[in-house]
């Protein structure tokens, strides 16, 4: 591994070129927010930003490949081909098919060219966890990955769970898995502090955008957690890449992916990528971080238009005003992949995972619901739930 822990041995000195330092001081968070100081390592491997990642000593571009949507084993070629280093999948994702792909783009290529993340849900044993996890390995056809998380946790009882902290040691120390991490949606900055107090974690995946309402806290946990020697990587930068469900107001990629890496102790982001266009445009971010003035306006931090865009914040703020109890976090999240993503499979997968009534908000009259950003729930969940019903080899 010695192309990618080349700082392994290097103490955390920061070591930025000039493009480097004149992208943080544009890429500053909006006018009310204060720009966190930066503990995480940065230089230049030719053209490309690299970051530390906090302990792991992984050096890698600022820039990552979420290969959730992606089914092209092609493009995920070309990405690592380009200059993309670490691909992060999940055992859940395409129901196994992701990282069954990845595993055979994978094969024959050095095992220190690239760095695999992959992430498990938790378990109530130890012995199912493992399991599940080997599953992953096989799929992938590895010894080991290079990060493995313990997938979509919102609490500090999920991140301190004993059985899968137990079957974390046990991969660890059988070289199954060189670190671990969690990988949270939702609650992040407890998320991120219950890591840093255990100990235990030598990473975090949380989902970090320009459109958070709680960003500032995320960015002080972030900061505790970099200063701490947690690696912090970053999902959901593009807050779903859309204004609109019909699609026609996309949000400026370059401008959401900038602003997530304009927080010097995010080492690197996983932004989705699903064609090649895309590809070429993250690759550019990895080689200048600067925001422009144009790009922020774009973000449109200081004028939100209410009920706009896809993103929905997990806050759950909406879950006690609903009559039928609906787990409305949830049916808002596949509510985005649906339109935002067009991952129809994700959608009808997470909707298949939740106990809905037969016809959500169907009988249900005047809708007492009040979302924080204004989202007319009701109308969303109406039509998302449309999809739960269709039969499922549509989405195989
Ligand atoms: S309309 Fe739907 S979201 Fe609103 S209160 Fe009724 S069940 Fe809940
Ligand atoms: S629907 Fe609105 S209130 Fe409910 S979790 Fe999402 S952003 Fe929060």
């Amino acid at each position: 591994m010695k192309t990618l822990e080349s700082n392994l041995k290097r103490r955390s000195f920061l070591k930025m070129g000039a493009a480097g330092i004149a992208g943080l001081a544009a890429g500053s968070l909006s006018g009310k927010e204060t720009p966190p100081s930066q503990s995480v390592e940065q230089t230049r491997k030719g053209s490309f930003v690299y970051r530390t990642l906090g302990r792991t000593g992984l050096t890698l571009p600022v820039v990552s490949m979420g290969v959730m949507n992606a089914d092209n084993p092609e493009l995920v070629r070309a990405a690592l081909d380009k200059g993309i280093v670490l691909l992060d999948t999940a055992n859940v994702y395409q129901r196994g098919r992701n990282e069954t792909m990845i595993g055979a783009v994978l094969k024959g290529r050095p095992r220190d060219s690239y760095v695999i993340a992959t992430k498990v849900p938790a378990e109530s044993t130890s012995e199912e966890y493992l399991r599940n996890f080997e599953v992953s390995l096989g799929r992938l056809g590895l010894d080991f990955v290079d990060i493995l998380h313990v997938h979509d946790c919102s609490s500090k009882e999920a991140v301190m769970s004993e059985p899968v902290l137990k079957a974390l040691e046990k991969i660890k120390r059988d070289g199954r898995a060189r670190f671990v991490g969690v990988s949270t949606h939702s609650n992040e900055p407890a998320v991120i502090r219950a890591v840093v107090e255990g100990k235990f974690h030598d990473v975090v995946l949380t989902a970090y955008n320009f459109r958070q309402r709680h960003r500032e806290d995320i960015q002080r946990a972030i900061a505790e957690a970099a200063a701490a020697g947690v690696g912090i990587i970053a999902m959901k930068t593009q807050a779903g890449r859309f204004w609109d469900k019909e699609r026609q107001k996309p949000i400026n990629m370059k401008a959401a992916l900038k602003w997530a890496l304009s927080n010097p102790n995010v080492t690197t982001a996983i932004p989705g990528m699903t064609t090649f266009d895309q590809l070429e445009l993250d690759l550019s971010v990895m080689e200048d971080l600067t925001l422009s003035r144009e790009e922020k306006l774009a973000l449109h931090l200081e004028d939100e238009i209410p009920g706009s865009g896809l993103y929905c914040q997990q806050c759950g703020a909406c879950l006690s005003a609903c009559r039928e109890s609906l787990p409305l976090p949830a049916l808002m999240r596949s509510f985005m992949y649906a339109y935002g993503h067009r991952n129809y499979g994700a959608a009808y997968d997470l909707l298949q995972e939740l106990d809905l009534p037969a016809s959500p908000c169907a009988d249900c009259g005047l809708c007492t619901v009040r979302c924080v950003q204004g989202f007319d729930v009701a109308a969303r969940v109406r039509e998302i739930v449309r999809l739960k019903d269709l039969p499922a080899d549509l989405f195989a």
